[in-house]
């Protein structure tokens, strides 16, 4: 077209018709496209041409433009003659862009082989492969490629459909994680699993040989054993139980060992038993069992709690320990005792005479030296007096005999005769006194000043360079607190515990004194006669405060 023979109005006019022609002629692809006209005329230089659609099923071409796949038509060298608007927007562009074009533009490196492959099979025959596209940015879409050739009038062409793949591929894959996650954590349960199992099994053993372990030692120590729960249902013994008692486990267990106990010891060993069960505290206590032989003898008792990490009581383990020999040994010592003092008693009442005889008989006569070798031998024969007595008490005691007279005693002036005589018998000792007046109570006067001495005679023995004794009283509620203290040696809390048994003596070999442990056996038998509390304050080191409770007479 020669532009400078036109007008600019022409030019216009021509540029409108030119416009016009393309609106008719996209108007016209359209309608080709959707199927609404099967043909078409068109003019051209050699005047108007009616052309008709030879696949111009509209059902079809509506179908395969609307659907959800990529479709293209190839000839030979792979030129696309024809695509729908999904190919070309998988391909990110304009749909007339892409007719022409060739489709290995849209084949990346890697899938080159593969799609020459399928090319080369699909003219051949209908087939199927997955490959990649690259769209004009590069960026891969799976797709998956159906290939059918097609007979048109121009020749036979090849119809591709391309699925694309991305959310199946991404379905795929998260499934893949999800599969790969799901057998992570079935191994890991798997292996939590055997290592639980692996626990149990060691704990299942670990408990099984500590079990095995406690039935072997307690089969084997000569004590019977037992284990009780908290609320004292005994649930095991061992087997020295039943072959002591001749009983079987149905008769024993729960609370059936009460049948086993001497009726007369059987309400102490309860008591006990139930405070320990409530306290928590060791329970210890004597009774006598019975034997298959229906014969009893003596055993000691002692069952310590078992408790979790919260201090709760699981269970407790007992044992009953045959002191029936001791018992009988302590009875013979006891009579033995009982015995010789008695015997000795007797050339000891002649020898104190003799010495008051030969003490008055003409005096003036006799020499100084005799004199003192009168005084030394009355201060070994008292000793040897007060040391008999005790044992005589003694005796009695176990004998249940320690019997005198009770009648009201002025303790206060009882205490300043006491002190009156320590303090001429223990010179060198400072002996403090804090005393009240008039303190009357019920008692025997012989028998506390023996409680009394002991305790100021102990003071004495135990104390070290400090050599003050304190003597006290403090009457409150109707009760009288008369205590001693010294600043000596002191007692530990064990110590403490068994001072008041029979025969216990400390053994410290830094203070080594003479003394057979009687002194405090006899005082508490006192005290506990008189209706009254005997007890020590002490510790190790720190001197000690003895003292005894009595009500007063009001
Ligand atoms: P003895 O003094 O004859 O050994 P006791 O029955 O009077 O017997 O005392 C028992 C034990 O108590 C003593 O052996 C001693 O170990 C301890 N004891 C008594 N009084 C005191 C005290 N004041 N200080 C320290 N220990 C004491």
């Amino acid at each position: 077209m020669e532009l400078a023979k036109y007008t600019y109005e022409e030019l216009l006019q021509q540029n409108e018709e030119l416009r016009i022609q393309l609106e008719e002629a996209n108007d016209t692809i359209d309608a080709i496209r959707n199927g609404q006209v099967d043909a078409l005329i068109v003019k051209d230089a050699d005047g108007h041409q009616l052309y008709t659609l030879k696949t111009a099923d509209q059902t079809y071409r509506v179908f395969i433009e609307k659907m959800n796949e990529g479709a293209v038509t190839l000839n030979k060298d792979n030129t696309i003659l024809y695509s729908n608007s999904r190919f070309a927007a998988m391909m990110g562009l304009p749909l007339e862009k892409v007719i022409g074009l060739n489709f290995a533009v849209f084949i990346p490196e890697i899938s080159v082989d593969k799609f020459n492959d399928l090319m080369d099979k699909g003219w051949e025959e209908d087939c199927k492969g997955e490959i990649l596209l690259a769209n004009k940015l590069g960026k891969l879409t799976p797709c998956q490629l159906s290939c059918t050739t097609l007979d048109l009038d121009e020749g036979t062409a090849l119809s591709l459909i391309l699925t694309d793949l991305t959310s199946q591929k991404e379905i795929e894959w998260e499934l893949k994680i999800k599969n790969e996650q799901l057998l992570a954590a079935q191994n890991a349960a798997v292996k939590l699993n055997n290592e639980l199992e692996d626990t149990v099994r060691a704990r299942t053993n670990d408990l099984l040989i500590s079990r095995e372990h406690f039935k072997l030692l307690a089969n084997n120590i000569p004590q019977m054993t037992w284990t009780n729960l908290p609320g004292g249902e005994v649930d095991f013994y061992n087997q020295q139980w039943y072959n002591y008692t001749g009983s079987r486990y149905a008769e024993s267990v729960g609370w059936g060992w009460q049948h086993m106990i001497h009726p007369d010891d059987l309400p102490n060993t309860l008591d006990k038993y139930i405070e320990a069960l409530k306290t928590g505290n060791t329970f210890e206590v004597e009774n006598r069992y019975k034997r298959w032989d229906n014969t009893y003898r003596w055993h000691l008792n002692r069952a310590v709690p078992l408790r979790d990490d919260s201090g709760a009581i699981i269970f407790w383990v007992g044992t009953a320990t045959d002191i029936e020999d001791q018992k009988r040994e302590m009875d013979r010592k006891d009579e033995f005792i009982g015995v010789a003092s008695h015997e000795l008693k007797t050339p000891l009442t002649s020898l104190k005479g003799y010495l008051q005889l030969i003490s008055s008989y003409k005096k003036e006569e006799l020499p100084p030296v005799v004199k003192q070798y009168i005084g030394k031998a009355s201060v070994a024969v008292n000793k040897l007096q007060h040391l008999i007595n005790d044992l005589l008490d003694v005796s009695k005691i176990q004998a249940g005999r320690l019997e005198y007279a009770m009648g009201e005693v002025n303790l206060s002036e009882l205490m300043m005769q006491v002190v009156e005589n320590s303090k001429h018998i223990y010179p060198s000792h400072e002996l403090e006194v804090q005393l009240q007046p008039n303190i009357f109570i019920t008692g025997n006067a012989e028998r506390l000043e023996q409680v009394l001495m002991n305790f100021i005679n102990n003071a004495v023995k135990y104390s070290l360079a400090d050599k003050r004794i304190i003597l006290k009283t403090i009457v409150k509620n109707n009760l009288v607190r008369v205590s001693v203290t010294d600043f000596g040696i002191g007692l530990s809390a064990e110590q403490i515990d068994r001072i008041f048994e029979r025969f216990y003596r400390v053994e410290d070999k830094r203070h080594i004194t003479s003394g057979l442990g009687m002194g405090l056996y006899i005082s508490d038998e006192i005290i506990s006669n008189h209706l009254g509390k005997i007890g020590v304050d002490s510790e190790l080191g720190n001197g000690a405060t003895f003292y005894f409770e009595l009500p007063v007479i009001a």
